[in-house]
């Protein structure tokens, strides 16, 4: 019985992956890309079991331009999530920068995963998928609860 609910779980866990990945790269199509020309699109499952998407929206005043991950978090604590699952981020090279990882601290579980996609709609390449756990996002990143925020 433990035996199969184990692979139950896995099986579980393939299908969350294989949703955000399709959700993010449906995100990725909506992306606001026209100075990088670098579309990335995002997909977060919240705690009560939504997905959330995102896209890079990006302005001609180039410091105002929000990525991927923080418009998919955003819009999920904006829905009332309080926690984190899992988050995916599809893109050329995908993997979230500083601030992102940042955010992704504050808001997702200790054992989430980050999901990055290195794809390109427009390439013909096969996606390839790497998994890193949000404990190894940062080395030492600024902890609100050790600031006593
Ligand atoms: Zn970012």
């Amino acid at each position: 019985m433990a035996k199969k609910d184990k692979i139950d779980r896995k099986n579980w866990n393939k299908k969350i992956r294989e949703k955000l990945i399709e959700q993010a790269k449906k995100a990725q199509k909506h992306s606001y890309s026209p100075y990088s020309r670098y579309p990335v699109g995002a997909a977060v499952l919240g705690e009560s079991g939504r997905i959330y998407t995102g896209c890079n929206v990006e302005n001609a005043s180039f410091g105002l331009s929000m990525c991927a991950e923080r418009t998919a978090i955003f819009k999920a604590v904006s829905a009332g999530e309080k926690k984190i699952r899992d988050i995916c981020v599809v893109a050329k090279s995908a993997t979230p920068c500083g601030a992102c990882r940042q955010v992704i601290l504050e808001f997702a579980a200790k054992d989430a995963n980050v999901i990055c996609v290195d794809w390109q709609p427009l390439e013909k390449k096969k996606e390839k998928v790497t998994l890193i756990k949000v404990s190894k996002l940062l080395l030492k990143p600024f902890d609100p609860s050790q600031a006593g925020l």
